[in-house]
């Protein structure tokens, strides 16, 4: 499959190794997620357009470059917002855009119960942040509304991903890339990616 990016930095499977222990309490297991983040960012946004723009060090007057997108941060709720803040820091002029969804239990489908995108779309580029990508609903929804909104670029950086939730993802949006850290072996009989991590929600905010 292509537009699949699994990171081999040995910072990244260090970190993860420590995310998925179970002895990690969740003062740890957030500040893991927020480098995790801003590390698979990076990796992820290696193709962002720029334009060349003068700038005056002390000594002379040389040819730089600064972002030229709107960048948006999407996370999906409520794990993706711990790693807002790592990404955030890399790229402090980014809108954080924050789009809320729950699975129906009838049709098992996600809807979404918060939307508050304005009309136009006012970025260019849109990074989805989600710690675990399980079965792909939400990451396929949240990339349906993004779509519809009028963004053109879109990024899924996660940490975790199960075979099943990338096929998901990859077969409705193509187009889409999928960063990730790690992929697993497969989802469990409760929607948990094995071996996985946990709940990261849980994790992060100690429930
Ligand atoms: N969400 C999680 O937090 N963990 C999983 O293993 C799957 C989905």
């Amino acid at each position: 499959m292509d537009n699949i990016f699994e990171s081999f930095h040995p910072l990244v499977k260090h970190k993860l190794t420590k995310l998925r222990d179970k002895t990690t309490k969740p003062k740890k297991f957030r500040e893991l997620v927020r480098e995790l983040g801003a590390l698979l960012t990076y990796e992820a946004t290696a193709d962002l357009a720029t334009r060349s723009i003068p700038v005056e060090t002390p000594l002379t007057t040389t040819q730089g470059s600064y972002l030229s997108e709107k960048i948006g941060l999407v996370p999906i709720l409520r794990a993706g917002l711990g790693m807002v803040e790592g990404v955030w820091e890399l790229m402090p002029s980014a809108e954080v855009w924050h789009i809320g969804l729950y699975r129906d239990e009838r049709t098992l489908k996600p809807v979404a119960y918060y939307n508050r995108l304005p009309i136009a779309p006012t970025v260019a580029v849109c990074l989805i942040l989600d710690p675990m990508l399980a079965t792909g609903g939400s990451a396929v929804a949240t990339v349906d509304i993004l779509k519809n909104w009028g963004v053109e670029k879109i990024k899924f950086v996660g940490l975790i991903a199960a075979p099943e939730g990338i096929a998901t993802l990859h077969n409705a949006h193509p187009d889409v890339p999928i960063h990730i850290a790690a992929v697993d072996d497969h989802l469990n009989e409760n929607g948990y990616i094995v071996p996985g991590l946990g709940d990261a929600g849980d994790r992060q905010f100690g429930t």
